[in-house]
């Protein structure tokens, strides 16, 4: 039976070690429906001890997992695609339920999941290095990739479904074993579920650990991750504040670490865009699951020329979104996450109103919902356009430009370099704005959340460093030269 009962029916979970479930009798900690408040499940909280179990357990099955044929483990992988198609429904009702998300969002996220699965069982068959040249006569020399170790992630709440396979998959997929600490607001979506489903794959013991923490134990626990030397790589999916904490201890350990984190994602409309287009692109990029992912558009500059036609259309399609509870299929905006998160938004919202700014839609909650909303005339002072710290919510800021120059000034402003979008009928005028964006994805034509498994996702700045796709080989693979000489060699003395 899945650890997953479905509404109603709260569950007790365990950790995943060595291939198997822990006892339940230790202590838990509640996980509750952010829309309604209900216990969804009492989750194992971890101690030091578990930590160090699943650690040496993904140690232990390190050397059989990276020896393991590629075709051996394509067909894992490709197993647990096929699983996660086959359970669709019931992962939808999982992330709503624990996560607040929208059968849009986790659709989104498990189509994006089978994919990244079925990408990932070609990896195995990726180049294992090179044959170089080498001056010195008789010597030929070659490049073998090797997998680090132990890869241990940090799973995040938001987009957890998907964004947990990111954080375990590609690490697993060049050969390492992981062990993941979901985020204690959503421990089941965001690993044990994958738990259950490696586990039906026939995925080898150890070669994937999950320990579970109460809210405040992650330090003690995340220290284990530095202070083990089996484990090699840090791959953290959340906030550049705690990213900065891990960073500091990862500089003391001299630990590899790979970072996702927020961003501040401008779109910018130019006066011959496809205004319908645009609306439906900023829509979707703005307020997929409330705005809070870290891929959301969080500005829009549109040229003066086109700015009243877009604010119209943009404020009905976003007014005729339907809010409330997300197990309602038709629910496109569900609730925050956590009772901070809509006093943070409000907070945000109140500040640049008061300031002077007007607001064109939005700017109530009911409960955790808050309703998608959109500023106009913000002024520069506000917390919310100033792109220096994330709004991590259903707001978007609208800036009509004049001077596009000006308008990419403002939207580089920012320590954030993730996504951005140009939206143009001018395509290769789109590429040449594309260049001057300091971001590690650009899009023309197309939202800020425009992912796809294959492709590789990553900042620059303070939005982290690392991608994701078949590029993340170079952050779970090092190479070693090696070289073999057939003559003697020359010395100098
Ligand atoms: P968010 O605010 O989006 O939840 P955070 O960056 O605060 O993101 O947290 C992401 C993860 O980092 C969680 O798994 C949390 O347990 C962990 N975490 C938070 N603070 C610390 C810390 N001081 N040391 C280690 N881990 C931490």
């Amino acid at each position: 039976m899945s650890i997953f009962r479905g509404r109603g029916t709260p569950t007790v979970t365990s950790h995943f070690i060595d291939g198997g479930w822990t006892d339940r009798s230790g202590p838990t900690f509640e996980v509750r429906n952010p829309f309604d408040d209900a216990l969804v499940a009492e989750a194992a909280a971890g101690s030091t001890a578990d930590m160090r179990a699943a650690i040496d357990a993904a140690s232990a099955a390190f050397p059989a997992w990276a020896d393991l044929a590629p075709g051996a483990r394509q067909q894992l992988f490709l197993r647990a695609a096929d699983i996660v198609d086959r359970r669709h429904e019931e992962l939808v009702q999982l992330m709503a339920l624990e996560g607040g998300a929208s059968r849009a969002f986790s659709s989104f996220q498990i189509r994006l999941s089978s994919a990244m699965l079925r990408q990932a069982a070609s990896w195995a068959y990726l180049p294992a290095g090179d044959v170089l040249r080498s001056d010195a006569p008789g010597r030929m020399a070659m490049v073998t990739r090797k997998p680090l170790g132990v890869v241990a992630g940090f799973t995040p709440w938001n987009g957890a479904f998907y964004l947990a396979w990111r954080t375990f998959l590609l690490p697993m997929a060049f050969g390492n074993t992981t062990v993941i600490k979901p985020s204690e607001l959503a421990p089941l979506s965001a690993g044990l579920i994958h738990a259950e489903i490696l586990q039906e794959a026939g995925f080898p013991p150890g070669s994937f650990n999950v320990v579970t923490n109460a809210p405040g134990d992650a330090p003690a626990l995340a220290d284990l991750f530095f202070d083990s030397p089996a484990v090699r790589c840090i791959n953290f999916t959340g906030s550049d504040k705690t990213a900065r904490i891990l960073g500091e201890r990862a500089g003391r350990a001299l630990k590899r670490l790979v970072l996702e984190l927020g961003g501040f994602n401008p779109v910018v409309i130019l006066e011959d865009a496809d205004i319908e287009e645009s609306i439906r692109a900023v829509t979707f990029g703005a307020f997929l699951h409330q705005g809070q992912v870290c891929m959301n558009s969080r500005k829009v500059y549109v040229a003066r020329a086109a700015h009243d036609e877009f604010v119209a259309g943009l404020s009905n399609r976003v007014r005729a979104l339907k809010s409330g509870d997300p197990t309602d299929p038709d629910v496109v905006i569900g609730p925050l996450i956590t009772d901070r998160a809509v006093e943070q938004i409000d907070e945000r919202v109140r500040d640049a109103v008061d300031r002077g700014a007007t607001l064109v839609t939005g700017g109530r909650f009911d409960g955790r919902v808050y309703e998608p909303t959109i500023l106009a005339h913000v002024p520069a002072d506000a917390i919310c356009t100033t792109g220096s710290d994330e709004t991590f919510g259903p707001l978007l800021v609208i800036e009509a430009f004049d001077d596009l120059d000006v308008a990419l000034r403002d939207a580089q402003n920012t320590p954030y370099g993730l996504s951005a979008s140009i939206m143009t009928a001018d395509r290769a005028r789109g590429w040449d704005i594309a260049e001057r964006f300091d971001a590690g994805i650009v899009h023309v034509n197309a939202p800020t959340m425009a992912s796809e498994a294959a492709l590789p996702v990553g900042g620059v700045k303070d939005s982290g460093w690392g991608r994701s796709g078949h590029y993340a080989i170079e952050d779970f693979t090092e190479i070693r030269l090696m070289t073999v000489s057939s003559e003697p060699g020359r010395y100098p003395f």
